[in-house]
This record gives structure tokens, sequence and C-alpha cells, in this order.
């Protein structure tokens, strides 16, 4: 069967579309969690605070957007989102603990590296700040962005990362402050390095230890963990801090033991697993009379792009809270059976926390498709025999004499005008065929591979014969999009990750085309390659059909993890715009826009690359002059000339569908 029967086979074919068939066809239920749907009105919309009481049609906000000229590409943040998300994992370890009548608290932190933005982070700690939220920085420059914003004191900041010197003063003197800034360390190294400088100082440190245990997580991080992991202490290694610890009578400077499995942990056993192993490190500790304090599960808390969108990805299957009770649970577990106190859990989710509250909008440049002859095109007779013969495969697949024609006819067709094409391009390159007649031959050779697919799209329950599947990927439509890969979508290209994409308008009608969307880099990897839809074919996007005059923009889903900050300046396209938006709802469209940060300008983007525009201004000042000098142009225009390309600086990168 085809991509576009298998699309449209899940539902009845008489039925009018309506904007249910669009959640289920771009799986919202899947990746949207409590907050991204489809409203009756057909458009993507919100639910910020995670329950069906307040929406916010997407559409509508980016319909505000452009009337107030914002360029696009546009990322939209939705603040309430992020908040939710705080609390939704606090409130699930707080359950957890109540349920299991844990005997001590949960203390997440935010590790800043899945999105540094200033409002990000802010954000985090707002929503956080009752359950005493905290940071995680693994660098330098993260431990001094991350530092000034510990008001509360119980609230953790985790360093992890390879510490240098400055790094490990900082921290000491960060602890003499009285801040709870624990730094993980990762080597032993790192540990004598720290002593030596927390004796310089004459302070107890306080730290904790990055264990290297024997369950590895799996899937693409998995070397996060286990014996061959790049990070932690091996067990030996522990004995010996240990002993030197005793030795110095400070065994209670090792407060915390940590672990990390790796992002997007696909096994809920394997973290119980990794969970019980540190806990018996742990508990061992505890009865040689070394007072660690708290345990730190790490991140990796799953995120679900798509569910099952292939084998080696089989999505998230547990949920939040099952990942809350999994650490309670397992930590209480191991603490009962070898009778110690149970210490505080620590957590770094990252990706589950900022995921979800962004959505890059896209606007559609342009559809390209094959070109093809018109309906009324008959030969005429001077035209190259081969020309004749794919004429009439064509009119044949067209008619057939009424009757609809079998799989096995339609695949003889197919090939017979696949060497009419092969004769075609032979015959040119011997210079036996003119440019006109080979332009012909290609554009009936689009014909009849459209016309062979429609016929076989309407038989819909036959199997398509392979030629046919191959057909379908060279007939696709590329929808050139407004964006670059490489910025906004890294992990697309980088890691193959599938990011939820869908149309924010005309959700209410069926897509009747299947697109391949791709961006303005100079780069053909500057494309999304494969789709989160319920089609069994994820090659291609089902979208609708461009209207003149009518934008059409595309929704980016879940882009707040890593996207926003690994992107790359390929091609010199900068950040895109940004707007903020809160939830309110005695606003209309129950929402404001409470700022737009303007896209980077192609002077910084220049900048970045050591170009400046006085340098700049003063060559092509002087291409002109030497121009006006010879006469090729009138100093007026050249003056007009210069003025316009000093105009471009302010520009942003992307392609702008403002400029007329
Ligand atoms: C990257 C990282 C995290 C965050 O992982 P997520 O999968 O985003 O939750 C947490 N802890 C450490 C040590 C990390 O390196």
């Amino acid at each position: 069967m085809s991509a576009q029967a298998q699309a449209t086979a899940l539902r009845d074919q008489d039925a009018p579309w309506t904007p249910e068939d669009a959640a289920e066809l771009y799986r919202v239920d899947s990746w949207g969690a409590a907050y991204y749907h489809v409203n009756e009105q057909g458009h993507a919309a919100v639910w910020p605070h995670g329950t069906d009481e307040l929406s916010i049609d997407i559409a509508e906000v980016v319909a505000d957007l452009r009337a107030r000229g914002v360029p696009f590409p546009v990322l939209i943040r939705f603040q309430d989102v992020l908040q939710a998300r705080v609390r939704r994992i606090n409130r699930a370890f707080a359950t957890a603990i109540e349920e299991a009548e844990y005997d001590n608290v949960y203390r997440g932190v935010y590790p800043i590296k899945v999105n540094q933005l200033h409002e990000v982070v802010e954000e985090v700690l707002e929503a956080g700040q009752p359950f005493s939220m905290g940071l995680e920085c693994g660098s330098k420059p993260e431990l001094i962005a991350a530092l000034p914003h510990m008001d509360d004191d119980s609230a953790l900041l985790i360093c992890n990362g390879v510490k240098d010197a400055t790094m490990l003063r900082l921290i000491l003197a960060a602890q003499r402050l009285g801040k709870p800034v624990i730094p993980v360390l990762e080597k032993y190294t790192e540990f004598v390095e720290f002593m030596r400088l927390a004796a310089e100082l004459a302070v107890v440190p306080r730290f904790g230890v990055r264990v290297r245990l024997t369950t590895a997580g799996s899937g693409r991080w998995r070397e996060s963990g286990g014996d061959r992991s790049k990070f932690g202490l091996s067990i030996p290694e522990i004995i010996k801090l240990v002993e030197v610890l005793e030795a110095r009578g400070h065994p209670e400077s090792l407060e915390l033991l940590h672990f990390h499995l790796g992002s997007q942990i696909a096994d809920i056993q394997i973290l119980k697993q990794a969970v019980k192993e540190i806990t018996q490190v742990y508990a061992q500790l505890r009865r040689r009379g070394v007072p660690v304090t708290h345990l730190d599960v790490g991140g990796g808390l799953g995120v679900n792009y798509d569910v099952g969108y292939s084998s080696d990805e089989p999505g998230i299957s547990y949920s939040l809270q099952e990942y809350a009770n999994a650490v309670v649970y397992s930590v209480q577990e191991v603490c009962e059976q070898q009778d110690v106190p149970q210490p505080a859990l620590v957590s770094e989710s990252g990706r589950a926390l900022v995921a979800h509250h962004s959505v890059l909008i896209v606007e559609v440049l342009g559809a390209y498709t094959k070109d093809r002859i018109t309906e009324d095109f008959v030969p005429a007779e001077e035209d190259h025999a081969t020309v004749q013969r794919m004429y009439e495969t064509w009119k044949w697949v067209r008619q057939n004499g009424g009757d609809a024609p079998t799989p096995a006819q339609l695949t003889e067709a197919y090939h017979d005008v696949w060497e009419g094409r092969n004769e075609a391009d032979t015959l040119f390159a011997l210079g036996y065929l003119e440019l006109e007649q080979k332009a012909l031959a290609e554009r009936l050779y689009w014909s009849v591979c459209h016309a062979v697919l429609d016929s076989l799209n309407a038989l819909q329950d036959e199997e398509a014969p392979a030629e046919l599947v191959e057909l379908e990927e060279q007939l696709v439509d590329h929808y050139l999009c407004d964006f670059s890969v490489f910025q906004s979508i890294l992990d697309h290209w980088a890691i193959g990750q599938g990011f939820p994409i869908m149309p924010i308008d005309r959700l209410d009608e069926q897509p009747t085309r299947r697109a391949l969307l791709v961006d303005l880099t100079c780069d053909s990897d500057g494309k999304v390659s494969h789709y989160v839809s319920a089609n069994d074919d994820k090659r291609f996007m089902p979208v609708h059909a461009l209207r003149e005059g009518e934008p059409y923009d595309l929704g980016f889903f879940l882009m707040g993890a890593y996207q926003d900050i690994m992107g790359d300046a390929h091609n010199l396209f900068g950040r895109v715009a940004e707007a903020h938006v809160y939830a309110d709802a005695e606003e209309p469209g129950n929402y404001y826009i409470e700022k737009i940060i303007p896209a980077t300008s192609i002077r910084d983007m220049l900048a970045s690359v050591q170009y400046f525009p006085n340098d700049l201004q003063r060559r092509m000042n002087h291409l002109i002059r030497q121009k006006v000098e010879a006469g090729v142009i009138r100093p007026k225009a050249g003056t007009e000339l210069l003025e316009q390309y000093m105009r471009c600086f302010d520009d942003s990168t992307y392609f702008d569908t403002r400029a007329k």
C-alpha cells in the first residue's frame, strides 16, 4: 500500500476530515503530553498549565507576532509550560515519598547545559523555589553563571565535569559562604587536588563522588555509565579515598554519591538496577561510619519525541510518576534491608524539564514539484519518436479503455516510461536529441510517474510493487523552509533524533501532499529526513498544498532541550527571534507576549567571524568609486548602492518574507 493510502486507511474514507484525524496523523497524543493538542478550529494549541482548563491557540499567537512585524523563524517559549514541568517533577517525587513513607526529602537540580538561557534558568528556579530546586553545572562558565543565582541555602548547586584549580577554589569559597555547592569528583586526581586546596584554605571541604557502576545504561548514551565510561571513580578508588578521609578525621566530607546513566533512559529496570547498586555502596559506607547524606541519580528522565518511531528508538515507556517511584522505592528497599538511614534524594533531570516549553515556528517559502506536461498536451508530428512513445504510455495510464489498470500493468507503464527517458538521455548525450525534446521527455516522465502513483493510490488495498515505493520518493514535493537544520535542530542532523513537526493551521483539512522539508543552507544534509506521523512511511511529511498569498507555518515541537544551545552557525544563519508568552485568562486569547528578543543580526554573525562594518564599508566604497571613476555608474547611483549595502547589516540572517 502506498504512503498516502496508509495515511488514510486508518479512518473512514467517507467521513469528513476532522481536527481529531489530524491529531492522530501527527501523533500529537504520543508527544504532546498534557500540553499540546489540536483545537476545534483545526489549529495547534497549548494547555500551558498541563490541564485542559486553559488553552492558547498557537496559530493566533503566530498571527499576532506576524502583525507585530517579528521576523520568522521565531521560537515561542511558553513559560507556563516550563513552570508546569518543574512542578510536575517535584510533585511526582513528593507523591512517591509520601506514599512510600520515605524518610527524607527530594532536592532536584536543573542541569543548565540542557538550556542555559538566562530566562530559562530563572523560570526553573522561580517555579522550583517552593521545592528548593537547585542547579547543576558541568563546566567553569556554567559555574560562574549559576553561582550568583543560589539565593536559597537549602537548594543545591551540584558541580559535575572536570574541574581545574580555579573552579575548585571558587567552590571552596562558596562553601565558606555557607552555600551548599557540592563538587562531584570524577577522578581520583581531582580528589587529591581538592584536598590540597582545602588544606591551603584550612577548611573542611564538602564533596560528592561519581561512582562508576557496573550497571550500564542502554541506547545512545549508554557509555555515560559502566566500566568503560569516561566518568567516575571505581570502587577501589572510593575505598582509598575514604581511607584518606578517615585518616584525617573528616569522613563527613563525603556527602553525596552520584551516577548518571545518560540521556533518554529507555528501560526503567536498568534505572532501578543502577539505583540499587549505588544504594548498596551508600549503605556499606554508612555502616563503615561515613555519613553520606545524599544520593544523586543523575539525569536521563526520558521525553517522548515519538513513541515507536523505529525499532532502535523504542520511545519512553514509563511515566514521570513511575520514574520517581522507581528511585524512591529502590533506595528505600536497600536502606531497609541494610538497616541504614534513608538519604536525601537528588536527580538531575534536564531534558524532561525544558523540552516541552518551546515551539519553533517556520514558514514554508515554496513547494517544489517536478515539472509535468499540461493536461491538454498533444505531441507535434515532428516530435521525436521517443517522445511519441512516452506520450502513448501517458495516454494509456490515464485512460486504459475505462478499466482500472492492475498493479502489474502500472509497473509495466512505469518501466516503459523509464526506458523512454533513458533513451532520451542517451540520444541527447550523443547529440541526436534537441534540448527542447529532452525537456519534453523529462516532463512526460514525471507526468506518467504521477499518473501511475495516482492510479495506485486509488487501488488502496493492493501491495505496492517495490519500484513504486521508489517512485514515491522521486515524486515527493520539496517544501523549502525558512530555517537551518544546523541552527535549530542540530540533533536531527547529528544523531538522527526525530522531532514532532505539524502545521499549526488547516488541521481541519486533510493534507493531500507529501513533502520533504528542506532548509536554507547550501548543504544536502539540510533537511528533515524522518517525520513523526501515523504513516508507515516516515520519510515524508503529510502536508497541505500551499495557497497563493497565504503563509503556511509549521510548528517544530519539543525544542527546549539542547537544541537551543547546540545550534551551529552553518552558512552564518544565526539565532532565531524569540517570543516569550505567558498564559493569562483575563487577556483575549488567554495569553500575552511578555518579550520579543530579536534574531541575531547579520552584523553580529559577521563579527563572530571577524568581519566588521567599517572595514567592509571601506572596501565596498572602494569598489564603487572605481566604477564611478570609470564611468560605469553615476556618483549618485554609487552612493545609493553603498547605502543599500550598509542597510543589510541590521537584517536577520534568514529569508525575510516581509521584504518587498
Ligand atoms: C547531561 C547531564 C544531565 C542531564 O541529562 P538529561 O538527559 O537531560 O536529563 C544530568 N546529569 C549529568 C551529569 C549530565 O551530564
